[in-house]
């Protein structure tokens, strides 16, 4: 289908965009690569009435290390983390997830910014930021906040950003010590989102034990959650196959699962556990390597 007339704006800086958006609160929406709001709109369940393009912005899109975080620019595409020699070194479990993103070409157009802003139930950034305890820099004519990836995504295709905001930065702590990270992914045969998607970032104490342990799900509920009774449940443990069999046996805990064609509630469920237990076994065995 061909999408509703709409007008077209690409302001250079963010102070324009941010006036476009103020002026027009009903009407405009935010365009980063397209790969989400364009096949919306060719559907028309998306009809704004105008788009702000926020690509010809200088300066949006950019992979910063600080001493203690990574600063990443909303318009970073996933190519552009999937690639990055730098992440690759210091927070692997973000090129691992970029990776697992569509195809190429979905990879090379859409933006880290526009995934989370979008908050799809089966995108695969949640869970990687969640895991991570990354925190959203939102800008808008007022100023700047940040949220908490615990704190962003808050339903289905809604996310704590107020009308007018733009998701600006995603500040990533820099993991530290003796880390190790997954992303476990089943892949929608078709479309290549998760049916369930599972992000572990965990470290280890000086004895060995679980430290911490990150563990963001995917896929699994109408917006993506951190599984805190995983967490708990590997928290201060001696890990072995059984201490992980049973923390994974909680990923699901509390939530109401998505049930579909491709999947059921009961085989997602089941999934979701499955898939946490690699995740974590993946990730202690990098931490201890
Ligand atoms: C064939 C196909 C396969 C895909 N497979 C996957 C997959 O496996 N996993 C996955 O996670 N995703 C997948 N996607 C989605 C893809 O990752 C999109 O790129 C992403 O969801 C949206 O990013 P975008 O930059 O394209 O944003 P857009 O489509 O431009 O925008 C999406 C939404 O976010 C808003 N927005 C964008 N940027 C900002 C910002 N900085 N601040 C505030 N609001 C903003 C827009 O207004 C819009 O509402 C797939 C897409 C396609 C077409």
């Amino acid at each position: 289908m061909i999408p509703a007339q709409f007008d077209y704006e690409a302001p250079t800086t963010l102070d324009d965009a941010l006036h476009l958006l103020a002026a027009n609160p009903d009407d405009a929406k935010i365009l980063a690569g397209g790969h989400s709001l364009l096949p919306a709109m060719k559907l028309r369940l998306a009809q704004p009435v105008m788009l702000v393009d926020i690509g010809r912005i200088k300066d949006l899109a950019y992979i910063r290390e600080d001493a203690d975080q990574i600063s990443i620019g909303a318009m970073t595409t996933h190519y552009q983390l999937e690639s990055s020699a730098l992440l690759k070194k210091i927070c692997p479990l973000l090129p691992e997830c970029a990776a697992q993103i569509g195809d190429v070409q979905v990879r090379n157009k859409g933006t880290i910014g526009g995934s989370i802003a979008h908050s799809d139930p089966a995108g695969d950034w949640p869970a990687a930021v969640i895991a991570l305890g990354a925190q959203m820099v939102a800008v808008g004519v007022n100023g700047e906040r940040t949220i908490k990836a615990d704190d962003f995504f808050v339903d289905l295709l809604t996310t704590a950003l107020s009308p007018g905001e733009i998701l600006r930065e995603i500040r990533v702590p820099k993991p530290a010590g003796r880390f190790g990270h997954s992303y476990q992914k089943v892949r929608h045969p078709a479309s290549g989102f998760a049916v369930v998607g599972i992000a572990v970032a965990l470290k280890l104490a000086a004895n060995a034990s679980c430290e911490s342990a990150g563990v963001g799900v995917t896929g699994v509920a109408s917006k993506a959650y951190r599984a805190t009774a995983v967490e708990q449940a590997l928290k201060g443990q001696s890990l072995n196959d059984q201490t992980i069999a049973a923390a994974s046996a909680h990923a699901t805990d509390d939530v109401d699962a998505n049930s579909d064609l491709y999947a059921s509630e009961d085989y997602r469920r089941q999934l979701a556990q499955v898939y946490t237990r690699r995740a974590i076994q993946e990730a202690w065995a990098r931490a201890a390597g």
